[in-house]
């Protein structure tokens, strides 16, 4: 793509423009320097497509890991990872980032990162996390009933919204890429 992301901004984007799964993501691995396999891959895969180069993310990644490990250990534990992310080894597959179906599908243990928000939390930490993002009382609301009825990407749709003016995506969120974009757009 041609689109190019600034790894130095990444924080401002995952405030602004990131939907709550992959900005849970973010600041997960901010806070603790790791992330598990499936949190890299779902993460990775998704900064791949916003336009992360893959310099940028290898150097991204070996910034927080090298924060708890030395840097051995990343080149012989992770670093594989990022490169089998960008199709540069292995079967060299250009892998595609995961739609909100596929991680709403996918199963999340104790410990884990990954996985949608609205699917995979209890409703108290959603609501405490709708309220650390600004969203009006109203919105909380209507967001968790909405999560209560198993209509999570429709929830996820509803905090577009009230993270953004009111505006609402072209669409119903299916893909967090597509969050990310529109929430660009809007912006720009
Ligand atoms: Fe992420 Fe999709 Fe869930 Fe929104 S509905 S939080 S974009 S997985």
């Amino acid at each position: 793509s041609e689109k190019e992301i600034d790894i130095r901004n990444l924080d401002n984007y995952s405030k602004k423009h990131f939907p709550l799964c992959m900005k849970h993501l973010h600041e997960t691995l901010r806070a603790s320097h790791h992330l598990k396999h499936d949190s890299r891959l779902q993460y990775g895969l998704f900064l791949k497509a916003i336009g992360v180069r893959f310099d940028d993310a290898l150097e991204f990644w070996r910034e927080e890991f090298t924060k708890i490990m030395d840097n051995d250990k990343f080149e012989k534990n992770y670093s594989y990872n990022v490169k089998h992310a960008y199709g540069k080894v292995g079967s060299m597959v250009n892998y595609s980032p995961f739609s909100c179906l596929k991680i709403i599908m996918g199963s999340v243990g104790a410990g884990d990162h990954h996985g949608c928000p609205f699917k995979h939390w209890d409703a108290s930490l959603v609501k405490r996390k709708m309220m650390d993002c600004g969203v009006a009382s109203e919105g909380i609301e209507s967001i968790l009933a909405l999560v209560k009825n198993g209509h999570f990407q429709i929830a996820c749709t509803k905090y577009f919204e009230f993270t953004h003016s009111l505006q609402a995506p072209s669409t119903t969120i299916n893909h967090p890429n597509q969050f990310f974009e529109e929430s660009i757009n809007i912006a720009t």
